[in-house]
């Protein structure tokens, strides 16, 4: 039952970016406090995010939000095989 990590990916940036339903927020912060992959997921996102920021706009582009769920993906099929 529940979610598997793998679908709260797709869901991290928009939990960084506080834009997530409050639902699902609370879903993953649960998530996150139980599992340590994700945990190192997020931690390193918001790291990235971070840096972005303070490097320019506000807003992360479209682009490279796509990037940045492309790279956790991969990271995640090497750790536990592709879907
Ligand atoms: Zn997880």
């Amino acid at each position: 039952m529940g979610k598997k990590c793998r679908d709260y990916i797709s869901e991290l940036n928009d939990f960084i970016d506080g834009e997530l339903d409050p639902q699902l927020c609370l879903e993953i912060e649960k998530h996150i406090g139980e599992c340590e992959n994700c945990r190192i997921m997020v931690d390193s996102l918001q790291k990235t995010v971070k840096l972005c920021r303070e490097g320019k706009s506000e807003k992360l582009p479209a682009e490279l939000e796509k990037k940045l769920n492309n790279i956790l993906l991969k990271r995640w099929n090497e750790k536990f095989g592709a879907a």
